[in-house]
């Protein structure tokens, strides 16, 4: 007999939707405020994309959003009161309740002064990164830094304020279990680059050239169908800084950024951003708008977004799939370069200031150097009028290089000025995740470099959308990376793989 739909559990999840349905336009809003809409609407499109945030905070602590749940789970104690929901839906209806409980620990006063100072924020740090006049984002930075403090005693938190702040973006990370994994990479990363830095230098002067744009671009979506990314649910267009987003897994968007020097750009941010993206377009669509329709954290989808850029775009065996079509479509600049030539240019590491360019060995530190900067403001050990200094010595200690000026330097991101502390590390748990989920990969599939040299790409998405993708939120990301490999999460895949791969690279040893 089939089991009827738990009637209070459709009524929550039909709520829930429609707070999904006005972040989904939320995200189209902004997703043309930065490739299509023009210049002059950008105050009408902060006061639009505002007044829909406002709205989805209030639909998302409802009244009525709290009785549906409340007909379902104990709000206060967590037990839940429906036994007769299937374990699926109680994961469901538990995680409802502890992004209910999140969302709720902050007053509406403080969302609203958050969302104004992250605006403010962003606005007078484009000019101040502009001007190179730190002077002038420090009083926006002072605030983000209290504001944040304040934050993380609303969330609440049991031994660093950081891990408030953290857990919004990796839920169940904290600061100690970080540093339990970043500083042992640390040491091994420095070393690496010591050795690296007296070893024979890779030669990519053939990147340097100047490629045309358009050309460029097209071969960008020439890419994306190779790889198996449906048109027919997304787009690719370009923006100045490359981004993915989703309003439903039928319609997930991406960008690129196309410069004529930096031909190498284009093709990581199209393979990084549509990693983004295939996860998105995986996620159960029949579970659009619950929790389990979503991503499980922000490390987890960078894990797939790196996964594609660097585990199989930046391969051996990549590398010989696309050379060819490059040769093909670059008619006269790629000539004589061997497919030896190719990879080790493409995998080129060179200690640089600017993380978003960063290769697969420099860029862990370059968010270390941000983490460790976060938890010094955040324990106040630093002050934010210090921070070009503490920049500066970091960066010389971690790469051995020096900005010549903030805007170099301390002001090159965003996610500072926006208020958002507690982000950053997901971008290095993206690299140690994917290295972690790729020794289970390679095991069932020990022939994955030949399907990937003759361009048969399905056998890798089926596993990632099997292991990771269709699974949404149902387990927590450290029982999704055990689920899929079987074993606790470690950063002993990533280290052997750089080890083995920058190793040949490099000649070491
Ligand atoms: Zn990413």
């Amino acid at each position: 007999m089939k089991k009827q739909p738990h009637k209070d559990y459709t009524r929550l999840h039909q709520h829930s939707r429609h707070a999904k349905i006005l972040s989904g336009i939320e995200s189209l809003l902004s997703w043309d405020q930065e490739t299509y809409m023009p210049k002059n609407a950008a105050s009408i499109r902060a006061e639009q994309i505002k007044t829909l945030a406002g709205i989805i905070h209030k639909e998302q602590t409802s009244k009525k959003f709290a009785n549906a749940l409340e007909r379902l789970i104990d709000l206060k104690t967590g037990k839940i009161l429906a036994e007769e929901l299937s374990s699926e839906q109680k994961r469901a209806v538990e995680l409802w309740r502890s992004d209910y409980l999140k969302e709720k620990a902050l007053p509406a006063k403080f969302v609203e002064d958050f969302a104004r100072l992250s605006s403010e924020g962003v606005f007078a740090w484009e000019t101040a990164k502009k001007e190179n006049n730190f002077k002038m984002f420090l009083p926006y930075l002072k605030k983000v830094v209290s504001m944040n403090r304040k934050k993380a005693d609303y969330l609440g938190f049991k031994n660093h304020p950081y891990d408030a702040l953290l857990d919004r973006y990796e839920p169940e990370m904290t600061a100690a279990e970080l540093d339990k994994v970043f500083i042992p990479l640390r040491t091994f990363l420095t070393g690496l680059i010591k050795k690296i830095g007296s070893a024979k230098q890779v030669d990519d002067a053939v990147f340097k050239q100047e490629y045309n744009p358009s050309q460029q671009f097209s071969f960008g979506q020439k890419l994306l169908e190779w790889i198996g990314y449906d048109p027919a649910s997304g787009r690719l267009d370009i923006s100045s800084h490359p981004f993915s987003t989703s309003s439903h897994p039928s319609d997930s968007r991406i960008t690129t950024r196309i410069d004529p020097r930096l031909f190498i750009s284009n093709i990581r941010s199209v393979l990084h951003e549509c990693g983004h993206a295939f996860y998105e377009m995986g996620l159960p669509e029949a579970h659009y708008g619950s929790p389990l329709g979503e991503a499980v954290s922000l490390g987890i989808h960078e894990s797939q977004s790196r996964w594609w850029e660097t585990r199989i775009g930046q391969s051996k065996p990549f590398c010989s799939f696309l050379l060819p079509h490059l040769k093909q479509e670059f008619e006269g600049k790629l000539e004589h370069l061997s497919l030896d030539q190719f990879w080790k240019a493409f995998n080129k590491v060179e200690p640089s200031l600017t993380r978003v360019e960063a290769d697969e060995v420099t860029y862990p530190l370059h968010v270390m150097l941000r983490y460790e900067i976060e938890i010094a403001l955040i324990e106040g050990t630093l002050q934010p009028k210090d921070l070009p200094q503490a920049w500066g010595e970091k960066m010389q200690e971690l790469l051995g290089v020096t900005p010549k000026t903030d805007s170099e330097g301390c002001m090159q991101d965003i996610h500072w000025a926006m208020g958002a502390f507690g982000y950053f590390p997901t971008y290095a748990l993206g690299n140690l995740y994917a290295a972690h989920l790729f020794t289970a990969f390679e095991k069932k599939h020990p022939n994955w470099d030949t399907l990937v040299q003759q361009g048969e790409f399905s056998t890798i998405k089926t596993w990632l959308y099997e292991n990771i993708h269709q699974h949404g939120r149902r387990y927590t990301g450290k029982e999704l990376l055990k689920k899929a490999t079987g074993t606790d999460f470690s950063s002993d895949a990533y280290i052997s793989y750089l080890e083995n791969k920058y190793s040949q690279i490099y000649c070491l040893n």
